[in-house]
């Protein structure tokens, strides 16, 4: 593979365009913390001219059936089944994150595209249904209309997924888009510009530019002739994007963070609890809006369950994502790794009780063991604000009623998991948590089928499911008297 990619050019009505600002960040290798290419900062002038492309294709894209937008989205999800080595290696590269994920991430991003174009299809029948009145002197109509040109922005954890997640609804919908991702991991993403020339998607029903948050992103959120933002990313930024978008009463879609509980009750059996627990903290090297980030563990099982979870935690292979056998890669940026490192410091200083871990790797890259902190008390920040690293807060209960509250006792609300033999608790407890998904008993399966968002500060909307699709959709009612 190449270690030197320059991206200096975006991707703007069908071509790739030269930025129109020069300057230039590093593309690193997070597994190295070197420079393996550079990525143009694009600026307003780029994000207007992709709008300008974006707003000329959605005159006639918007016209297209549900079922000649489905064609595009199954040859883009063929695209990405066919292509799924060379992009996953492109996303560990730039990402960090073992093969094996990358290469479960272009499965999902793939099953996302052919989930959406069956909804497509079905979008053409949904059309022109007549709505039954109590008022019988009068007939209404509901039409679905894709919203407009609408402004995508994703982040660097899961590259390629939280961007399927936008775009594959959002051209259902009839929408055309422009696509700003993160500005740490662009490689694998620009990949989307060549599958939408491969598949001769029409000129400027995707656009892509590359840049930061500043020059791309605040321009895109800004730009009055986009209808919709949809945006995944920290609680910081999306209260900015909120704020920016009210100005103008831009629509928008927000999937924020997270502080997610695990719920181990006494009957759960301590091995599978340990490997749950682990998958929801250490996978993709914690940097999950979803990690189930805070442990509440029955004081009965407590000692079997932590007594596994630590051996499950120290048998993790961490290292390079194309190493063989790694389980867990480096964070993803010098950021994230600053940020992750802090939280351990005040841990510490805090004089919390480490399970395990607490420690950088000593060798270059942005490596950290897997680390539990025991008995972290509610008031700690390592419980109630979210790290985005594989650290553990764990904490002891004796009853149900006590475990919902600690649980509930969060600013945010996007996901939980449940571990217990007793299926009509499992059924009682899901119910009472304030979480956008909940699991039972199993790993963070993710379905294009089912939805995605959070309650409380873990955003507003939802994504995936019919709900994704609805995002990017506007309501039309046609009424008038019978005649
Ligand atoms: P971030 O908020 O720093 O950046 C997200 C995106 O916003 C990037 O593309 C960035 O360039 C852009 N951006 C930055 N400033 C902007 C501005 N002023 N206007 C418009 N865009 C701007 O987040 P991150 O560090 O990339 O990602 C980590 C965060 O994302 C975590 O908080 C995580 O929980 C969250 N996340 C949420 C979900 C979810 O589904 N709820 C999924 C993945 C990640």
């Amino acid at each position: 593979m190449s270690n030197k990619h320059t991206l200096n050019k975006h991707f703007i009505g069908g071509e790739w365009v030269v930025s129109a600002n020069a300057v230039t960040m590093p593309i690193i290798n997070p597994a190295t913390a070197e420079s393996i290419g550079t990525l143009a900062l694009g600026n307003a002038a780029d994000v207007d001219n992709a709008v300008r492309a974006a707003r000329k294709a959605f005159a006639s894209w918007s016209k297209t059936s549900g079922r000649e937008r489905a064609n595009y989205l199954r040859a883009i999800a063929q695209q990405i089944r066919d292509k799924a080595e060379s992009l996953g290696q492109l996303s560990s590269l730039n990402n960090g994150k073992p093969l094996s994920e990358s290469s479960m991430d272009m499965g999902d991003a793939a099953a996302t595209y052919e989930y959406y174009a069956t909804l497509a299809e079905q979008l053409d029948s949904r059309q022109g249904t007549s709505v039954p009145l109590q008022a019988d002197q009068f007939s209404s109509t509901t039409y679905l209309e894709p919203a407009g040109v609408v402004g995508l922005i994703v982040p660097w954890n899961f590259p390629f997924v939280t961007t399927a997640w936008k775009v594959a609804p959002a051209l259902a919908a009839g929408c055309t888009v422009v696509l700003k991702p993160s500005e740490v991991t662009p490689l694998v993403e620009f990949e989307l510009a060549t599958i939408a020339q491969t598949i001769g998607l029409p000129p400027g029903v995707l656009n892509i530019v590359g840049g930061d948050g500043a020059g791309v992103g605040a321009a895109l959120v800004d730009h009055p002739d986009v209808a919709k933002i949809s945006f995944t990313g920290s609680n910081r930024v999306g209260e900015r994007v909120m704020q920016a978008a009210a100005r103008r009463m831009a629509n928008v879609s927000l999937e924020l963070g997270g502080k997610s509980p695990i719920l181990v009750f006494e009957d759960a059996d301590p091995q599978q609890a340990a490997e749950l627990i682990a998958g929801g903290i250490f996978f993709n090297c914690g940097q999950m809006c979803s990690a189930t980030s805070r442990l509440l563990v029955h004081r009965d099982v407590a000692p079997a369950v932590l007594e596994r979870l630590k051996a499950v935690a120290e048998a993790t292979i961490v290292g390079d994502a194309f190493a063989e056998g790694v389980t867990m890669g480096p964070l993803t940026s010098a950021n994230q790794l600053q940020t992750v490192c802090g939280y351990i410091e005040r841990g510490i200083a805090e004089g919390l009780q480490l399970l395990t871990g607490g420690a950088r790797l000593s060798r270059p890259g942005y490596f950290v063991e897997p680390t539990i902190f025991l008995d972290v008390p509610s008031s700690s920040a390592l419980w109630r604000e979210e790290i985005f690293g594989p650290v553990l807060c764990v904490r002891t209960f004796a009853t149900e009623q006590e475990a919902l509250e600690l649980a509930n006792d969060t600013d945010f609300g996007l996901a939980a998991t449940i571990v217990t033999a007793d299926a009509e608790r499992a059924r009682r407890v899901a119910r009472a948590l304030q979480a956008g998904h909940i699991w039972i008993n199993g790993p963070q399966a993710v379905f294009p089928e089912t939805s995605w968002g959070g309650f409380k500060r873990s955003g507003l909307g939802r994504e995936l499911g019919p709900w994704g699709l609805q995002a990017f959709l506007e309501v039309k009612q046609v009424t008038q008297p019978v005649q």
